[in-house]
């Protein structure tokens, strides 16, 4: 398949993400056209994800030719004693994980030559022991990455897999994955498009859908007849018979809609909303109904409960379909300190009190570690934030009028949710054209007209950015939010009346 980059399905072991821009520069200066070696090292964080741990890439210090990067004298060229020491120096001070990187000729398959191999024992463990971190060496062929990291408990482990999580999510290994065989002829019309690599990667995802309402619902449809192979689905709501006209499959008896009609009486309303099920069950029954070998795990709570923000950290992929400053809050952080690739999706329907229908507008936002993020893109409203970590009657004195439903249509939602599933499908089978940008996308379905936002980030984000109070790439270094963040929205997500469900 000419032009294809490499698909290689998630690696059992551990791993080196790399943020999109950072993976660019790396690669300019691996690979500038002259074919020969060139080094660098990258300082990482550390986190444990579902399949091994995992080195997260917070900042690159490229070696420059001659300078730092020099003959060897026992390999062809070895960094300089000057330049590892700086780094040393600095990955000691922003507690970060040391990894040196190098590349070789070749295309698909890479591996250490034997100068490499003893240059490891001679150099990773004396610099754990001043680190107390992991350090280890790192390289790369055009499409192939290995790795060889030594530990603060004596042990040393080969890397899985590098992950770049770019338009086409890359998965590089030592050699191309091994075919998969027998695959599941269930999806044999999907793998004519996918390749069997693209749908055993599909099967393999661990991906998170946080809010199950209109557009979350149809997402988790999509997701489950796409074949992944275990969903984590947040949500905090059961269903209401209002939801009934966008959720996927949901049944009257789902809302108890006997029970809870107009004229019912207080008990009864109140017993059928008690035995409503949940949105969280409903999606499970959908997915599980498309797909028998797929793994559901079921979080009803807030995005901002410890247990979600926990299960959000070791998942490969993020569906942001909440529309609240705290879910918002909450994915951006993940992203940025985990180095999670996602997609926020939105519908707004603005009708004015005189029923004036405003510009109705879909929105549809990659999240990519290390770029602009939900904060530099001014999505997050700080005083929004603080306001839904405040009880109910607080919000309703700060705003004066009463929040009103906000309208929702299934049809619209449509849009959102089948254009961020095809963004992640193309992005799992590497089938996104080359030169696809990764900017935010708005549809306006009352003009048929499209329009596309690129976001700038700030320099000195405290999310995206590598500054030096930042979050990027930190991992389980420091907690995902300030603790009392957390417990605010805790103690108030019964409160905080959910908006999820457009
Ligand atoms: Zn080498
Ligand atoms: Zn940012």
């Amino acid at each position: 398949m000419p032009g294809r980059a490499v698909v290689n399905p998630p690696a059992v072991g551990m791993s080196l993400t790399i943020p999109p821009l950072l993976w660019e520069r790396l690669q300019a200066h691996m690979f500038p056209g002259d074919d020969d070696e060139h080094g660098a090292i990258i300082l990482a964080g550390l986190a444990d994800g579902s399949r091994g741990p995992r080195l997260l890439a917070r900042d690159l210090i490229l070696a420059a030719d001659g300078v730092d990067y020099v003959p060897g004298e026992t390999g062809y060229r070895a960094l300089t004693d000057d330049f590892v020491n700086r780094a040393i120096d600095r990955a000691e001070a922003e507690g970060l994980a040391y990894v040196a990187a190098h590349c070789h000729g070749g295309i698909a398959s890479v591996s250490f030559s034997a100068p490499d191999m003893a240059s490891h024992e001679h150099a990773y463990p004396a610099i754990v022991q001043m680190l107390d971190r992991p350090a280890g060496g790192l390289v790369l062929a055009r499409e192939a990455a290995a790795g060889d990291v030594f530990f603060p408990d004596g042990t040393r482990s080969k890397l899985a897999e590098v992950v770049v999580p770019t338009r086409n999510l890359l998965r590089l290994r030592p050699e191309p994955a091994a075919p998969t065989g027998g695959s599941d002829p269930g999806y044999d019309r999907q793998s004519r498009l996918f390749g069997a690599a693209g749908q055993a990667t599909l099967s393999e995802m661990r991906v998170a859908v946080v809010g199950l309402g209109g557009i979350g619902s149809i997402l988790v449809e999509l997701l489950g007849r796409l074949g992944v192979g275990h969903l984590v689905l947040i949500d905090p709501d059961k269903i209401d018979p209002t939801n009934l006209h966008r959720l996927p499959a949901a049944r009257r008896l789902d809302a108890m809609t006997w029970l809870r009609h107009d004229g019912a009486p207080e008990f009864a309303k109140r017993l059928g909303e008690l035995l409503s099920t949940p949105k969280t069950r409903l999606a499970a029954r959908n997915v599980r109904r498309a797909s028998r070998g797929v793994t559901v795990t079921r979080l009803r709570c807030d995005v901002a409960d410890p247990r979600a923000v926990k299960a959000l950290t070791q998942v490969d992929w993020i569906f942001l379909a909440a529309d609240t400053n705290t879910a918002r809050h909450v994915t951006n952080a993940v992203i940025q300190q985990y180095l999670v690739p996602g997609i926020q999706v939105g519908v707004s329907i603005p009708v004015a009190d005189d029923g004036q229908v405003g510009e109705v507008h879909v929105a549809i936002r990659p999240l990519i570690p290390g770029a602009a993020c939900q904060w530099c893109q001014e999505l997050i409203n700080p005083s929004e934030l603080a306001l839904e970590a405040q009880p109910h009657y607080v919000r309703q004195q700060a705003r004066y009028v009463r929040e009103l439903p906000a309208p929702a249509v299934m049809t619209l939602n449509t849009i959102a949710a089948g254009e961020a599933a095809n963004y992640f499908m193309f992005s799992c089978v590497a089938l996104h054209a080359d030169d696809v940008d990764l900017d935010a996308r708005t549809h306006f379905p009352r003009t048929r007209e499209r329009d596309r936002q690129s976001a700038a980030a700030r320099p000195r984000c405290r999310w995206c950015s590598a500054a030096p109070d930042s979050a990027l790439a930190l991992g389980s270094s420091r907690p995902v939010l300030p603790s009392a963040d957390a417990r605010d929205t805790r103690s108030t997500q019964r409160t905080v009346p959910s908006r999820n469900s457009r």
